[in-house]
């Protein structure tokens, strides 16, 4: 008997062993079924140990095996490996995530077009001596095989149907052998020469040659930052790219950070490569996702495009990353113990495989402009708008000096009055959902609350509901103040559906849609409201930052941010660099045809630094300045940092938790002689409560990452000594996005 060590799909840090018999054919990255207490689960072959700590007669034979070999290319698994050792989390959990769902639950890794089949000794014998004459489709369907191993070709388009082959397999008489199918669908479309639309291509601009030629010139491994202002051109300059590199017959993958509000850049590389494409959209089902796999892993699809899980889709030959929108915080997985960071393992991954990746922004992260500056990564400047397009002005329109209606100032209104007037279309930007953020009692002051997170309900009108946005509890709007009785129930602050309703009572002859989330809530209605902002029938645009991404509405002309103040003293030390970006994606929506466009931000504090280098000079001298200012203060990206987030039904445990961990690293640093951590916390998280549990956080900062990534990989190897408390749930996350 041979031991086996695997990984289950559970955030564990350690492995189980089991044995199976020496002949049975398995590698490092095979599924298996195990027994596992009562239950049988899917597990994945991580290491074939010499002995193992369980006692002989303790270890369980594995039930079955799935895969003969790994379902991980080599390089992915490296790279899984690497993120599990990084990112502190069970390899379990990383492998399993890194599959399509019907991988996960046992379904075969292999497509059935693919399935090659070929005849055994046996399969042979049996034919010889006549065992299948009362099976006639079995018998013929070996019969081929045996012809097909004679003159030494495979068979691929299986004529009879998988059941029946599936019989010949139960007898032992065949086997599946897996064969990638070779690129050879799109390898003859580029020897014809008819895969490109020759028709749709721009001529490059000067700035846009030079970034498409330093790529195409350079060899091997190199990260690239696209700073490239909106409208700048950058789509036309992945197309080059990707069509550079899939003339060489290699792939190419492309993330974005979310497809529904960008279908544009899919349309683009559909119209403009006539090769299998796969999309890994959020509609697709488990099966479709699956086929989407297999056919990159096979080389089928010439270019993968998806959302952040797509970069662990396997390839054939893999010859170029793109990942758009580098600065978009869905790169980062929020929730799940594994929170890694797509743009840092999209690094790796090229770099394991050899392979250009070149990240695109108009407001790069300040982590990337840090890597440029560092000279880790190459910069590619496009800051020139690709057409001709009007001048955008910009204004501050100061909120403390004038007359503001339901947190519309006088002067916004005059405004739209006059782009609505010409026939253009108006756009605002409002961050807060529903009618009204607060619920209150105009007698006392109380205030309905979420119990689950001791934070205020948001009051739906529509539907008359309060919900809770930190927990999604629903509840019925109460008749009367729960303290003193009164019925007098008034709201305060303002949601984007309540700014609908007094748009729709102040310009009552224009049409309005509303993009948020509880718009788009139901299937087609993001499209529908789309089509009628297309058509214009809408004329007023209201959204949350949803309304953001990526869209392209020539006639919008005046484009408003209806309060920022919140971003301006937020605690997060990245919420200015949040805001900065929003401001010029939002501002990249105003003017994009050839009307001039105008945007203006309500806020105030007009005066605050942040937003006069941003509006005076543009986001790069912003981007300088909020480094230097990061670079005095010793955070990131000047240092590393990584969080404890300890959430508990009880304060009391889940602050003695992380004393616990506190104490540890402080221990741990004194004795081995490590300087310079600094240990921040328990502090009680910005949203102290969520769903009945309290949140505290401890962040542990150091200047150097390797220094950092020492002291959690030796926590993590004598976590289980510190006798922690039971009641308290602890994720770590390296390089938080937030707190
Ligand atoms: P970005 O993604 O950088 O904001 P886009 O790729 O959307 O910019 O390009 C903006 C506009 O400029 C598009 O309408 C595009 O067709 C046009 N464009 C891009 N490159 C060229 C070029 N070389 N010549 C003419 N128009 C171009
Ligand atoms: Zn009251
Ligand atoms: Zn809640």
């Amino acid at each position: 008997m041979r031991l086996v060590r695997v990984a289950l799909a559970m955030p564990l840090m350690h492995y189980f062993d089991y044995l199976i018999e020496p002949s049975a054919a398995l590698d490092i990255g095979s599924r298996v079924v195990v027994p596992f207490g009562r239950q049988k689960r899917i597990a994945i072959v991580v290491e074939f140990p010499a002995q193992s700590d369980v006692a002989p007669q303790q270890l369980k034979r594995i039930i079955s095996v799935l895969d003969a070999t790994s379902v991980f290319s080599d390089e992915l698994y490296a790279l899984l490996k690497w993120s599990a050792g990084y990112y502190q989390t069970g390899l379990g959990e990383v492998l399993f995530q890194a599959l399509p769902v019907k991988l996960r639950q046992g379904e075969t890794a292999q497509s059935a077009v693919d399935a090659v089949w070929k005849i055994l000794p046996q399969g042979k014998i049996a034919l010889a001596q006549g065992e299948l004459t009362r099976a006639k489709k079995q018998q013929q369907a070996l019969q081929q095989l045996a012809e097909a191993a004679e003159n030494g070709v495979l068979q691929r388009e299986a004529e009879f149907s998988r059941a029946i082959y599936k019989a010949l397999l139960e007898k032992k008489w065949i086997a599946e052998q897996h064969l990638f199918a070779q690129p050879e669908v799109w390898q003859t479309a580029l020897q014809q020469h008819n895969w490109l639309n020759q028709q749709d291509k721009l001529r490059l601009n000067k700035q846009q040659a030079l970034a498409v030629s330093a790529v195409c010139v350079s060899h091997g491994f190199q990260c690239w930052l696209l700073d490239g202002v909106t409208g700048s051109g950058k789509t036309e300059v992945y197309l080059h790219l990707m069509e550079h590199v899939l003339q060489q017959g290699k792939q190419v993958l492309l993330l974005i950070p979310e497809i529904g509000l960008t279908p544009q850049i899919v349309r683009h590389v559909e119209n403009r490569f006539k090769l299998p494409i796969d999309v890994l959209h959020s509609n697709l089902t488990d099966s479709q996702r699956l086929l989407a796999w297999q056919r990159a892993k096979s080389g089928e699809s010439a270019v993968v495009i998806g959302t952040r899980s797509a970069l662990f889709t396997q390839f054939q030959d893999l010859g170029l990353i793109i990942l758009d929108e580098e600065h978009d915080l869905s790169y980062k997985q929020q929730d799940s113990g594994w929170r890694h960071h797509a743009r840092d393992l999209a690094v790796m991954r090229a770099k394991n495989n050899h392979i250009p990746l070149v990240l695109g922004s108009a407001t790069p992260s300040l982590e990337s402009l840090a890597n440029v500056a560092s000279g880790k990564y190459r910069h590619l400047v496009l800051n020139q708008r690709a057409m001709n397009s009007a001048v955008l002005n910009h204004k501050l329109l100061d909120l403390k000096k004038q007359r503001v209606d339901r947190g519309l100032s006088e002067q916004l209104i005059a405004l739209m009055q006059q782009h609505l007037s010409k026939g253009n279309q108006v756009m605002l930007f409002l961050n807060r959902r529903g009618f009204a953020p607060i619920l209150l009692c105009h007698e006392c002051g109380w205030i309905a609350q979420c119990e689950q997170c001791d934070r205020p309900f948001t009051y739906h009108k529509k539907n008359n509901i309060l919900s809770c946005h930190h927990c999604d509890r629903k509840t019925k709007v109460p008749r009367q103040c729960a303290v003193c009785g009164s019925t007098h129930l008034v709201t305060s602050g303002m949601g984007t559906e309540q700014l609908e309703a007094v748009l729709a009572e102040k310009f009552p002859d224009y049409g309005i849609a509303r993009i948020d989330r509880d718009s788009t809530a139901r299937k087609g209605a993001l499209e529908a409201s789309l089509a009628q902002i297309t058509t214009k029938q809408s004329r007023i645009l209201i959204g949350t930052q949803m309304l953001a991404k990526g869209h392209h509405f020539p006639d919008v002309t005046l484009v408003a941010m209806v309060n920022i103040d919140g971003a301006l003293f937020s605690q997060d030390f990245r919420s200015e660099e949040r805001l900065a970006q929003l401001y010029v994606q939002v501002a990249g929506r105003a003017g994009r045809g050839s009307k001039s466009g105008e945007v203006v931000l309500q806020t105030h504090f007009p005066q605050h630094p942040l937003l006069q280098t941003l509006l005076t000079q543009g986001y790069s001298a912003f981007a300088q300045q909020a480094l230097q200012l990061r670079q005095t203060m010793g955070l990131p990206p000047f240092s590393a940092q990584a969080l404890f987030r300890a959430k508990s039904k009880s304060n009391e445990s889940a602050v003695e938790y992380l004393t616990a961990l506190a104490a540890f690293f402080d221990d741990f640093c004194r004795k081995n002689a490590i300087q310079g951590l600094q240990l921040l916390g328990p502090i009680e998280a910005l949203q102290t409560k969520k769903a009945g549990q309290y949140q505290w956080h401890l962040l542990l900062q150091h200047s150097s990452r390797a220094v950092l990534q020492h002291c959690l990989a030796q926590f993590s190897l004598r976590r289980h000594e510190l006798n922690l408390n039971r009641y308290t749930r602890c994720i770590l996350d390296v390089d938080p996005q937030d707190f």
